[in-house]
């Protein structure tokens, strides 16, 4: 699978799906750029997610939010306290790794080693240090000593102490004397300090949601993991406010509903998981992450979180202002508990390439396809004259001219009709549709499927209904 991860950051670029972000000054780690197919990939995953969210629940309203906070947002959120990675540098590089992370990485190296009655020993180490919470820099370090662990890429064994590391960006904001401002680590507290500002104008009661898309930015200490792992990335995330005592079975139909979505951008179930928490967030009294089974391993794609009254309480602590609700049936006023979800859009789209990437024999040829749900691809449609004579170029684009009304076509005149297949299947492109002679006698045209490469006749004037009814099969 280290072989899946090059070739889909390989076929990334070659097919203007994903960059990396500067590349001609030699790149800036971490950032990506969406290439022309990339970005439409993206359009799509997003609204997916929006309709799911906001569009299918008369409960759950959008929000956005500006990236910059008042600072204080991040005091009262724990952030600017807490929101440290343990890091630690290799002395003979001066390379830097996440200390938790070699842990985790030299325990899954036990176990394809068969050592795994050590593995389970260091991980319940690895555990108990967690938890242990103040003493943790010190544990993570006599791990890594005791077990002697070496720098992955020097070999070396000569490590410094491990040292906390804020994961926050700071800027200057103002000419003069400027005020320190952070971009924002999470989208969810844009959500909190607008509590009363989304509900009222909504005109929601308890139980509601609000969701939000939009960037995020932390300074990871590891950065060479393509978009799994992103110093900007963009998160999707879900607050919903509910009364205390009733987080728990919201939060067991938000762990169902999501994994469904997850299934619903056609990713194979068996390459998804639930991963419950070896440890929870002292605000949390539940939580859980959704994992695919991605070229790195199973990682996290979405974390679903039962967050009480935590960020509420806190808001109303440090803002002054009251968080509270009150509910005029039952004449009582209380602070909601919240369940959150909150997925990586760009994780997402990295689960969705790893997982459309198929190959195939056809004829002694290598066919490279991205099987991309039809709803999600970048290009819903290739049109193609089958040559340039009697006008048949003419009605293509008039065909084009009308799809293009409803999701994105992709018109190609160029090559054989094999190339252009070829050209299809690799963007992902679910439907072909080809105008020959046979269209000058009866208006139809053929449309050929892109997995089973079947055909079918179809009238032209019937092509967006064939196009919307084979997506939703
Ligand atoms: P990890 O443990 O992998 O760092 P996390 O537990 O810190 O992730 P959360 O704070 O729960 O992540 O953020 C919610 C989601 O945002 C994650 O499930 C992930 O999909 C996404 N995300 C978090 N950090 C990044 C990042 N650096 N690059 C891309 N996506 C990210």
């Amino acid at each position: 699978s280290d072989d899946l991860f090059d070739t889909i950051v390989s076929l990334s670029k070659q097919r203007g799906f994903i960059v990396q972000s500067s590349e001609i000054y030699g790149g800036l780690s971490a950032t990506y750029d969406y290439g022309p197919m990339g970005v439409e990939l993206k359009r799509n995953v997003k609204e997916k997610w929006w309709q799911s969210m906001v569009y299918q629940n008369d409960d759950i309203v959008g929000l956005d939010a500006s990236i910059m906070m008042h600072p204080k947002t991040w005091d009262a959120s724990g952030h600017t306290e807490a929101f440290n990675d343990p890091l630690i540098d290799d002395k003979a590089s001066g390379n830097r790794y996440r200390a938790d992370e070699l842990i985790e990485n030299y325990i899954r190296a036990l176990r394809e080693e068969g050592e795994e009655a050590h593995a389970e020993a260091v991980r319940e180490r690895l555990v108990e240090a967690l938890n242990a919470g103040e003493e943790m820099n010190d544990a993570l370090h006599a791990i890594i000593m005791d077990e002697e662990i070496p720098a992955p890429e020097s070999g070396a064994f000569d490590w410094t102490d491990v040292r906390q590391f804020n994961l926050m960006f700071e800027t200057e904001m103002g000419p003069v004397d400027g005020q320190t401002v952070f971009l924002r680590p999470e989208t969810a507290q844009g959500i909190f300090v607008n509590f009363h500002n989304a509900r009222e104008p909504a005109r929601l009661h308890v139980p509601f949601g609000v969701a939000q898309i939009g960037k995020a930015f932390r300074n990871e200490i590891v950065a060479r993991q393509f978009v799994f792992r992103m110093r900007e990335f963009e998160q999707m995330e879900m607050q919903y406010f509910v009364k205390p005592g009733t987080e728990l079975d919201w939060y067991e139909q938000w762990k169902e509903r999501r994994m469904k979505w997850h299934e619903s951008l056609g990713i194979d179930p068996s390459n998804l998981r639930f991963h419950e928490h070896d440890q929870l967030s002292h605000y949390a009294n539940a939580a859980v992450d959704i994992q695919y089974d991605f070229p790195i391993g199973w990682k996290e794609l979405e974390g679903i979180h039962s967050r009480t009254d935590y960020d509420l309480s806190r808001h109303e602590e440090y803002s002054g202002k009251k968080m509270s609700y009150y509910d005029p049936w039952e004449e009582e006023r209380y602070t909601p508990y919240v369940v959150e979800t909150s997925t990586g859009l760009d994780r997402t789209l990295f689960m969705v390439l790893c997982d459309a990437y198929y190959e195939e024999e056809v004829k002694g040829d290598t066919r490279s396809v991205l099987q991309f749900h039809p709803e999600v691809a970048p290009v819903r449609a290739g049109i193609f004259p089958l040559t340039d004579k009697e006008g048949l170029p003419d009605i293509a684009r008039e065909i084009e001219d009308d799809l293009n009304q409803h999701f994105n076509v992709r018109y190609d005149d160029r090559g054989s009709m094999g190339k252009r297949y070829r050209r299809q299947d690799e963007a992902g492109t679910p439907f072909c549709i080809t105008v020959d002679f046979d269209t000058l006698d009866d208006q139809t045209v053929t449309v050929r499927d892109r997995d089973t490469m079947e055909q079918d006749r179809v009238a032209i004037d019937q092509l967006a209904t064939y196009i919307f009814d084979q997506t939703a099969n």
